[in-house]
């Protein structure tokens, strides 16, 4: 682990973006939204690169993204991680969760679990949920794919600072989930869970298309045996007609050679626009009037608003 700030500090938080290509506007939601609750309680603000897929990745978006950070006036403790210098620290983790026996081989496609046709229908996302197909081990002929881990009847439940009361049964609305994916890749949920833990993050502000994922965390870090952060999901950026902002659909890149006018159009996203004319006096001076000002409770308890183009 490189050197970071003393884990001593009471608010840890991070931004932790995927290098598939430049900061847009939702990106910029969560980085700005991260950084002024960490500065605002006087604590560390980590940036993570999470460049776990290298297939996913866009050639030079980890140097842009960083570089945006920074004009837009954002500094963060500490080097960046990246989570392609983590491979020892996931494998261990998921050697750990194997031991304790908690993950099962699973020889399933994608198309197959599809086909087996079990949705949960008011998850937001309309989650395929796994039928457990290979629970009991794999059906004769199958090779081992993917690894899952065991969720069992669990139901988790956990107060997020801006969306409330969260609650979800694993069983029913997600099923055992891919900690290591079938291309060999670790997944998604378990590094974040290892270096959320290892960077002793206390707490997670991003945008609430990851509200889904988050009791899939918290059982994680329950199995692995580590604290759950405190979370804090900020809406999420749409377009007109209600696709979040990604670099998937092709979202314009913010320009960071004019930070002023964006960085004051995100602030007012998350409910605190500055007072007029303070987008030209540059991004010091609306950092400062943002972290004096910051209030989490003025933040729009929603988990999508769209923005004009
Ligand atoms: N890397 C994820 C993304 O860009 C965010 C992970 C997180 O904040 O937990 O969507």
């Amino acid at each position: 682990m490189p050197a970071t700030p003393p884990a001593s500090t009471l608010y840890r938080g991070r931004f932790a973006p995927s290098p598939t290509g430049p900061l847009h506007f939702g990106s910029l939601v969560a980085a700005v939204g991260s950084h002024a609750d960490a500065r605002a309680s006087g604590g560390v603000w980590l940036v993570r690169m999470e460049d776990l897929d290298p297939l996913r990745e866009s050639p030079g978006a980890s140097d842009a993204i960083l570089r945006a950070l920074e004009a837009f006036g954002m500094e963060w403790d500490g080097p960046c991680l990246y989570q392609s210098t983590r491979m020892e620290a996931y494998r261990e983790a998921l050697d750990r969760l194997a031991s304790a026996a908690l993950t099962y081989p699973c020889g399933c496609t994608r198309k197959e679990i599809a086909d087996s046709a079990l949705r949960f229908e008011s998850a937001p996302a309309r989650e395929v949920v796994y039928p457990g197909t290979c629970r009991n081990g794999l059906p004769p002929g199958r090779a081992p794919r993917s690894v899952r881990l065991r969720v069992g009847e669990a139901q988790i439940e956990f107060d997020d600072a801006v969306q409330g009361h969260c609650r979800q049964q694993l069983g029913r609305e997600v099923g055992d989930f891919v900690v290591r994916r079938a291309d060999g890749h670790f997944a998604y949920q378990l590094a974040v869970v290892v270096d959320d833990a290892d960077q002793g993050i206390t707490d997670i502000v991003r945008g609430a298309d990851l509200l889904a994922s988050t009791a899939r965390q918290i059982f994680l870090q329950r199995c692995l045996g580590v604290p759950t952060p405190r979370y804090c999901h900020l809406p999420v950026a749409t377009d007109a007609t209600g696709e979040k902002l990604s670099k998937q659909t092709r979202a314009a890149p913010v320009d960071p050679d004019h930070p002023g006018g964006t960085l004051a159009h995100a602030l007012t996203f998350v409910g605190h626009a500055p007072p007029a004319g303070m987008d030209r006096a540059g991004t010091g001076a609306l950092w400062e009037w943002a972290i004096a000002n910051w209030d989490r409770a003025r933040i729009p308890r929603a988990r999508a608003v769209p923005v004009p183009d």
